[in-house]
Protein backbone atom coordinates (compact mmCIF):
# COMPACT_ATOMS: atom_id res chain seq x y z
CA UNK A 1 0.00 0.00 0.00
CA UNK A 2 1.53 3.35 -1.27
CA UNK A 3 0.83 6.78 0.55
CA UNK A 4 0.73 9.79 -0.97
CA UNK A 5 0.88 12.79 1.17
CA UNK A 6 -1.01 16.25 0.12
CA UNK A 7 -0.90 19.40 1.67
CA UNK A 8 -2.89 22.53 1.23
CA UNK A 9 -1.93 26.09 1.77
CA UNK A 10 -5.17 28.76 3.23
CA UNK A 11 -5.69 29.95 -0.15
CA UNK A 12 -6.23 26.35 -1.46
CA UNK A 13 -9.51 25.78 1.03
CA UNK A 14 -10.77 29.58 1.81
CA UNK A 15 -14.01 28.29 0.12
CA UNK A 16 -16.56 25.32 -0.50
CA UNK A 17 -15.77 25.77 -4.11
CA UNK A 18 -11.89 25.31 -3.17
CA UNK A 19 -12.92 22.14 -1.00
CA UNK A 20 -14.45 20.73 -3.96
CA UNK A 21 -11.32 21.29 -6.58
CA UNK A 22 -9.58 19.05 -3.89
CA UNK A 23 -12.42 16.53 -3.47
CA UNK A 24 -11.41 15.86 -7.30
CA UNK A 25 -7.46 16.31 -6.91
CA UNK A 26 -7.96 13.15 -4.25
CA UNK A 27 -10.40 11.41 -6.24
CA UNK A 28 -8.20 10.37 -8.54
CA UNK A 29 -5.47 9.79 -6.82
CA UNK A 30 -7.60 7.39 -4.27
CA UNK A 31 -7.96 4.78 -7.32
CA UNK A 32 -4.22 3.44 -6.73
CA UNK A 33 -3.35 5.20 -3.19
CA UNK A 34 -3.96 6.01 0.57
CA UNK A 35 -4.28 9.89 0.56
CA UNK A 36 -3.11 11.70 3.80
CA UNK A 37 -4.24 15.16 3.34
CA UNK A 38 -2.94 17.98 5.57
CA UNK A 39 -4.69 21.25 5.79
CA UNK A 40 -4.30 24.69 7.02
CA UNK A 41 -7.33 26.71 8.10
CA UNK A 42 -8.88 29.17 5.35
CA UNK A 43 -6.84 31.78 3.79
CA UNK A 44 -7.24 35.09 6.90
CA UNK A 45 -8.69 32.61 9.49
CA UNK A 46 -5.34 32.23 11.93
CA UNK A 47 -4.83 36.21 11.45
CA UNK A 48 -8.47 36.63 12.67
CA UNK A 49 -7.71 34.54 15.34
CA UNK A 50 -4.31 36.39 16.18
CA UNK A 51 -6.41 39.65 16.08
CA UNK A 52 -8.89 37.99 19.06
CA UNK A 53 -5.62 37.16 20.67
CA UNK A 54 -4.14 40.79 20.42
CA UNK A 55 -6.44 42.29 23.27
CA UNK A 56 -4.81 40.38 25.93
CA UNK A 57 -1.48 39.37 26.71
CA UNK A 58 -1.47 35.86 25.46
CA UNK A 59 2.02 35.17 23.77
CA UNK A 60 3.42 31.33 24.06
CA UNK A 61 -0.21 30.31 26.07
CA UNK A 62 -1.74 27.53 26.37
CA UNK A 63 -4.53 29.57 25.49
CA UNK A 64 -3.01 30.69 22.72
CA UNK A 65 -2.40 27.75 21.24
CA UNK A 66 -5.44 26.73 21.60
CA UNK A 67 -7.22 29.35 20.05
CA UNK A 68 -5.05 29.40 16.83
CA UNK A 69 -4.93 25.93 15.89
CA UNK A 70 -8.59 25.85 15.81
CA UNK A 71 -8.98 27.03 12.00
CA UNK A 72 -7.63 23.75 10.93
CA UNK A 73 -10.80 21.58 12.93
CA UNK A 74 -13.11 23.54 10.89
CA UNK A 75 -10.93 22.87 7.32
CA UNK A 76 -10.66 19.31 8.11
CA UNK A 77 -14.22 18.63 8.97
CA UNK A 78 -15.56 20.26 5.87
CA UNK A 79 -13.06 18.37 3.38
CA UNK A 80 -13.93 15.18 5.14
CA UNK A 81 -17.41 14.99 4.55
CA UNK A 82 -17.23 16.61 1.13
CA UNK A 83 -15.39 13.92 0.53
CA UNK A 84 -17.57 11.42 2.12
CA UNK A 85 -20.42 12.90 -0.25
CA UNK A 86 -18.59 11.98 -2.74
CA UNK A 87 -18.27 8.17 -1.99
CA UNK A 88 -14.82 8.57 -0.98
CA UNK A 89 -14.10 7.03 2.74
CA UNK A 90 -12.37 9.70 5.02
CA UNK A 91 -11.62 10.17 8.13
CA UNK A 92 -10.67 14.22 10.16
CA UNK A 93 -8.10 13.92 12.73
CA UNK A 94 -6.67 16.51 14.93
CA UNK A 95 -3.04 16.81 15.94
CA UNK A 96 -3.31 15.22 18.92
CA UNK A 97 -5.83 12.35 17.68
CA UNK A 98 -2.80 10.71 16.11
CA UNK A 99 -0.76 11.67 18.23
CA UNK A 100 1.95 14.81 16.74
CA UNK A 101 4.01 15.13 19.89
CA UNK A 102 5.70 18.26 20.37
CA UNK A 103 7.47 20.22 22.59
CA UNK A 104 6.23 22.40 24.98
CA UNK A 105 7.44 25.61 22.97
CA UNK A 106 4.25 27.26 22.41
CA UNK A 107 3.82 29.06 18.98
CA UNK A 108 7.00 27.86 17.54
CA UNK A 109 6.68 23.77 19.09
CA UNK A 110 9.19 21.54 18.07
CA UNK A 111 7.50 18.03 16.63
CA UNK A 112 9.48 15.37 18.79
CA UNK A 113 7.51 12.38 18.09
CA UNK A 114 4.61 10.71 15.38
CA UNK A 115 2.87 7.40 16.53
CA UNK A 116 1.53 6.44 13.05
CA UNK A 117 0.52 3.08 14.66
CA UNK A 118 -3.48 4.50 14.54
CA UNK A 119 -2.87 5.64 10.66
CA UNK A 120 -2.17 2.39 9.67
CA UNK A 121 -5.41 1.57 11.75
CA UNK A 122 -7.57 4.01 10.09
CA UNK A 123 -6.07 3.09 6.75
CA UNK A 124 -8.02 -0.14 7.64
CA UNK A 125 -11.12 1.24 6.71
CA UNK A 126 -10.32 4.14 5.37
CA UNK A 127 -8.76 5.84 1.72
CA UNK A 128 -8.52 9.52 2.78
CA UNK A 129 -6.93 10.86 6.63
CA UNK A 130 -7.46 14.57 6.22
CA UNK A 131 -5.05 15.82 8.94
CA UNK A 132 -5.14 19.38 10.96
CA UNK A 133 -1.82 20.94 9.96
CA UNK A 134 0.24 23.34 12.13
CA UNK A 135 -0.62 21.28 15.91
CA UNK A 136 0.70 19.01 17.97
CA UNK A 137 0.64 17.98 21.55
CA UNK A 138 2.54 17.86 24.71
CA UNK A 139 3.35 14.74 26.28
CA UNK A 140 1.24 16.02 29.34
CA UNK A 141 -1.72 16.91 26.77
CA UNK A 142 -0.99 20.38 26.17
CA UNK A 143 -2.33 21.25 22.49
CA UNK A 144 0.62 23.00 20.52
CA UNK A 145 1.20 25.14 17.30
CA UNK A 146 4.38 24.63 15.08
CA UNK A 147 4.40 28.38 14.47
CA UNK A 148 2.90 30.05 11.29
CA UNK A 149 3.30 28.51 8.39
CA UNK A 150 3.65 25.23 10.15
CA UNK A 151 1.65 22.95 8.26
CA UNK A 152 3.97 22.66 5.63
CA UNK A 153 5.84 21.04 8.46
CA UNK A 154 3.12 18.45 9.73
CA UNK A 155 2.77 17.46 5.88
CA UNK A 156 6.79 16.42 5.63
CA UNK A 157 6.96 14.75 8.82
CA UNK A 158 4.08 13.12 8.35
CA UNK A 159 5.23 11.98 5.02
CA UNK A 160 8.33 11.20 6.85
CA UNK A 161 6.79 9.19 9.84
CA UNK A 162 4.65 6.67 7.35
CA UNK A 163 7.19 6.62 4.34
CA UNK A 164 5.08 8.09 2.24
CA UNK A 165 5.29 7.54 -1.78
CA UNK A 166 5.32 11.33 -2.62
CA UNK A 167 4.67 14.70 -0.65
CA UNK A 168 2.81 17.42 -2.22
CA UNK A 169 2.48 20.82 -1.33
CA UNK A 170 -0.44 22.39 -3.16
CA UNK A 171 -0.39 26.84 -3.26
CA UNK A 172 -1.28 29.45 -5.13
CA UNK A 173 1.39 29.74 -7.14
CA UNK A 174 2.61 27.21 -9.95
CA UNK A 175 5.87 26.40 -8.14
CA UNK A 176 8.97 28.16 -6.55
CA UNK A 177 9.91 31.17 -8.58
CA UNK A 178 13.93 32.66 -8.70
CA UNK A 179 11.46 35.61 -6.89
CA UNK A 180 8.28 36.03 -5.71
CA UNK A 181 6.16 35.96 -8.66
CA UNK A 182 2.88 38.17 -6.94
CA UNK A 183 5.35 41.10 -6.60
CA UNK A 184 7.83 40.08 -9.88
CA UNK A 185 6.32 39.77 -13.27
CA UNK A 186 9.81 38.27 -14.46
CA UNK A 187 9.93 35.37 -11.85
CA UNK A 188 11.39 32.52 -13.57
CA UNK A 189 9.40 29.39 -11.94
CA UNK A 190 12.39 26.52 -11.02
CA UNK A 191 11.36 23.07 -12.36
CA UNK A 192 14.21 21.59 -9.55
CA UNK A 193 16.35 22.78 -7.00
CA UNK A 194 18.21 20.92 -4.00
CA UNK A 195 17.19 21.58 -0.30
CA UNK A 196 19.81 23.83 0.25
CA UNK A 197 18.73 26.34 -2.54
CA UNK A 198 15.64 26.17 -0.70
CA UNK A 199 16.78 26.98 2.60
CA UNK A 200 18.75 29.47 1.01
CA UNK A 201 15.93 31.31 -0.68
CA UNK A 202 13.54 30.75 2.68
CA UNK A 203 16.65 32.96 4.77
CA UNK A 204 16.63 35.31 2.12
CA UNK A 205 12.82 35.77 2.99
CA UNK A 206 11.05 33.68 0.74
CA UNK A 207 8.37 32.19 2.90
CA UNK A 208 6.90 30.08 0.16
CA UNK A 209 7.56 27.10 2.22
CA UNK A 210 7.76 26.88 6.56
CA UNK A 211 11.76 26.50 6.67
CA UNK A 212 11.68 23.60 9.01
CA UNK A 213 9.54 21.31 6.65
CA UNK A 214 12.55 21.98 4.24
CA UNK A 215 14.87 20.92 7.36
CA UNK A 216 13.22 17.85 7.95
CA UNK A 217 12.93 16.63 4.46
CA UNK A 218 16.34 17.23 3.75
CA UNK A 219 17.12 15.27 7.06
CA UNK A 220 14.61 12.47 5.54
CA UNK A 221 15.33 12.71 1.78
CA UNK A 222 11.96 13.14 1.34
CA UNK A 223 11.52 15.06 -2.03
CA UNK A 224 8.80 17.51 -1.62
CA UNK A 225 7.14 19.23 -5.06
CA UNK A 226 5.19 22.62 -5.00
CA UNK A 227 2.67 22.61 -7.09
CA UNK A 228 -0.76 24.77 -7.76
CA UNK A 229 -3.97 23.53 -6.44
CA UNK A 230 -5.34 25.73 -9.94
CA UNK A 231 -3.46 24.74 -12.49
CA UNK A 232 -2.75 20.82 -13.70
CA UNK A 233 0.73 22.21 -13.97
CA UNK A 234 3.91 19.60 -12.54
CA UNK A 235 5.57 22.28 -10.02
CA UNK A 236 8.63 22.04 -8.75
CA UNK A 237 10.49 19.28 -7.29
CA UNK A 238 13.15 19.60 -4.48
CA UNK A 239 15.68 16.90 -4.10
CA UNK A 240 18.69 16.10 -2.44
CA UNK A 241 21.57 17.84 -4.20
CA UNK A 242 23.50 14.62 -5.36
CA UNK A 243 20.30 14.08 -7.26
CA UNK A 244 20.59 17.23 -9.23
CA UNK A 245 24.41 16.52 -9.70
CA UNK A 246 23.54 13.29 -11.40
CA UNK A 247 21.33 14.88 -13.55
CA UNK A 248 23.63 17.58 -15.15
CA UNK A 249 26.48 14.77 -15.38
CA UNK A 250 24.18 13.11 -17.54
CA UNK A 251 22.87 15.43 -19.53
CA UNK A 252 25.99 17.26 -19.88
P1 LIG B 1 0.07 28.60 1.52
O1 LIG B 1 -1.04 29.37 2.15
O2 LIG B 1 -0.38 27.73 0.39
O3 LIG B 1 0.92 27.88 2.53
P2 LIG B 1 2.02 30.72 1.36
O4 LIG B 1 1.40 32.08 1.33
O5 LIG B 1 2.61 30.26 2.63
O6 LIG B 1 0.97 29.69 0.78
O7 LIG B 1 3.16 30.61 0.24
C1 LIG B 1 2.86 30.89 -1.11
C2 LIG B 1 3.23 32.33 -1.42
O8 LIG B 1 4.64 32.48 -1.30
C3 LIG B 1 2.92 32.77 -2.83
O9 LIG B 1 1.61 33.26 -2.97
C4 LIG B 1 3.98 33.84 -3.08
O10 LIG B 1 3.45 35.15 -2.99
C5 LIG B 1 4.99 33.67 -1.95
N1 LIG B 1 6.37 33.58 -2.42
C6 LIG B 1 7.41 34.29 -1.90
N2 LIG B 1 8.54 34.00 -2.55
C7 LIG B 1 8.24 33.08 -3.48
C8 LIG B 1 9.00 32.38 -4.47
N3 LIG B 1 10.32 32.57 -4.61
N4 LIG B 1 8.37 31.48 -5.28
C9 LIG B 1 7.05 31.27 -5.13
N5 LIG B 1 6.26 31.89 -4.21
C10 LIG B 1 6.83 32.80 -3.40
N1 LIG C 1 -2.99 28.31 9.56
C1 LIG C 1 -1.61 28.50 9.97
C2 LIG C 1 -1.10 29.86 9.53
O1 LIG C 1 -1.82 30.62 8.92
C3 LIG C 1 -0.71 27.40 9.52
C4 LIG C 1 -0.50 27.30 8.03
O2 LIG C 1 -1.30 27.82 7.26
O3 LIG C 1 0.46 26.65 7.62
O4 LIG C 1 0.01 30.19 9.85
MG1 LIG D 1 2.44 28.55 3.78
Amino acid sequence: MNIIVMKYGGTSVASIEKLKNIVNIVSKEVKKNKVIVVLSAMAGETNKLQSYLDHFISQNSIESDLVLTSGEQVTIGLLSLALKNNEIKSIPLLGWQIPIITDDNHEKAKILHIDNKRIHKYFENNDVIVLAGFQGITLDGKITSLGRGGSDTTAVAIASSVEAERCDIYTDVDGVFTTDPNIDENAKKISKMSYEEMLEMASTGAKVLHTRSVELAMKNNLTLQVLSSLTNETGTFIVDEKELIEKEIVSG
